[in-house]
């Protein structure tokens, strides 16, 4: 099929950076780096759906914490947190761009053993020396503050609602790309087939038509599709699609409409969503998922799920599924965190992969820092090394306990 000009074609044959993937973590790369006024150059997206249907990104459940075990994940989440909240002046304080609605309605993890209760009081010990104000509750005061919930089999609980909750990313997904689009970022409706490797960077990549183009740098990010370039075997990307359902559930019954996203001991998590409740859960076995695979099991609604909600809080014994989805994590096999920066041998081919369940909280983050080690070849704000490549080679996880 002859492609249309206009949206499939690059305009140039070379460019500085070439980006593969144009959702959230792409398209912030590309923000950040056209933004940044050490950056010279042209900058080409492409991404092969531009309606972004079958992406995480548009799957999302759009929900931010704080509450990871790992002191890094809290420092993106508080760089990201502060990006929402100020989003206007982030963008240069243009007059178009509005406030970004963000519901601070918190995180309540709960635990029904002392393991778990053990894990979350640690957790607040850093969270706290981060200024974040988690505080444990017991049996008691969870019934206490959130009068709704069945406590029976629990013994405790973590809460925290200073900055967590949920937000638009759509709208900061939106205005991202037309400003980047406004600054001269070419977005392409194509797909990067190919990567041509020399001794030590990639020389040129190959669209879907077989055009190929000249790069100074490439960045992967591409979703699920990340291990599309594996080219050595000495660095395998471990990311593989994996299926995650979302419930969007109402009822009649007087509940308030800011109750926090509850993490139940049982693994599945809900939170209020305006005016209905939204609920997230795993499949019944978590493996590998087909790309296409997007069937929702209904059957684990009635039988597990609902059932589930109901004993956490009896107001749910009465609700209706209003809406159901299936989205895909770019699961990281080996750890669930985000892989980013370059390639340990290939040095002008970066990584922004792998995010599993929490990229899109953590896009400003990721879009500033890898514009920085593209820009500069270090990072100047947030060092994220810990998150690098390598640490697959080394076999050492990132170790961050509070995985949704
Ligand atoms: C159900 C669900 C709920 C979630 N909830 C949350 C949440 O509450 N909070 C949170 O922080 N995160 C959440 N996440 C995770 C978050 O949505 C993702 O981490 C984030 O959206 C990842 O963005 P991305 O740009 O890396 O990947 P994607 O959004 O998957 O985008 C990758 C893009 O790359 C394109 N592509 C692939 N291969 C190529 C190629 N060769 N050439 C060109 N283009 C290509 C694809 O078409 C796709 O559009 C959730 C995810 C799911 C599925």
């Amino acid at each position: 099929m002859k492609l249309n000009k206009t949206e499939y074609d690059p305009k140039l044959n070379s460019y500085e950076v070439v980006i593969a993937g144009g959702a959230m973590i792409g398209t912030a790369i590309a923000w950040f780096l056209i933004s940044n006024r050490d950056f010279n150059g042209k900058i080409l997206v492409v991404e092969k759906d531009p309606t972004l249907e079958f992406s995480s990104t548009s799957r999302t459940n759009n929900s931010i914490r704080q509450q990871f075990s790992n002191r890094l994940n809290i420092e993106i989440s508080k760089f990201s947190s502060n990006y929402i909240l100020n989003f206007k002046s982030y963008m240069e304080n243009d007059e178009r761009i509005p406030e970004i609605m963000f519901k601070k309605i918190g995180y309540l993890y709960l635990a029904d053993d002392i393991k778990k209760l053990n894990l979350l009081k640690q957790n607040q010990k850093l969270q706290n020396s981060l200024n974040i104000p988690t505080k444990i509750y017991d049996q008691n005061s969870l019934l206490e503050k959130f009068p709704y919930l069945n406590v029976k089999n629990l013994i405790g609980g973590s809460y925290n609602n200073y900055n967590e909750g949920y937000f638009d990313s759509n709208t900061i997904f939106n205005w991202w790309k037309k400003k980047a689009a406004e600054k001269g970022v070419e977005f392409i409706k194509n797909e990067v087939t190919e990567i041509a490797l020399d001794s030590n960077k990639i020389n040129a990549i190959t669209l879907k038509d077989g055009s190929k183009l000249k790069i100074g740098s490439f960045v992967n990010a591409t979703g699920t599709k990340a291990s599309t370039f594996d080219k050595t075997h000495f660095l395998r990307i471990p990311v593989e699609p994996r299926k995650r359902y979302t419930f969007i559930f109402k009822t009649e019954a007087k509940i308030n409409n800011s109750v926090p996203l509850i993490i139940d001991p049982t693994g599945i998590h809900f939170r209020s969503d305006g005016n209905y409740f939204l609920c997230g859960c795993a499949p019944e076995f978590d493996n590998t998922a087909a790309y296409d695979d997007f069937t929702i099991d209904y059957e684990l609604w009635e039988e597990k799920i609902w059932p589930i909600l109901a004993n956490r809080i009896p107001d749910f014994e009465r609700i209706k599924l209003v809406n159901a989805w299936a989205g895909h994590y770019a699961f990281n096999t080996f750890d669930q965190n985000g892989i980013i920066g370059p390639h340990p041998e290939f040095i002008n081919f970066y990584f922004a992969n792998g995010f599993s369940g929490h990229g899109l909280q953590q896009s400003p983050a990721v879009g500033r820092a890898l514009s920085e080690k593209i820009i500069y070849k270090k990072y100047r704000t947030l060092n994220l090394k810990p998150l690098s490549p390598e640490r697959l080679i080394e076999k050492k996880p990132f170790l961050e306990k509070a995985i949704i």
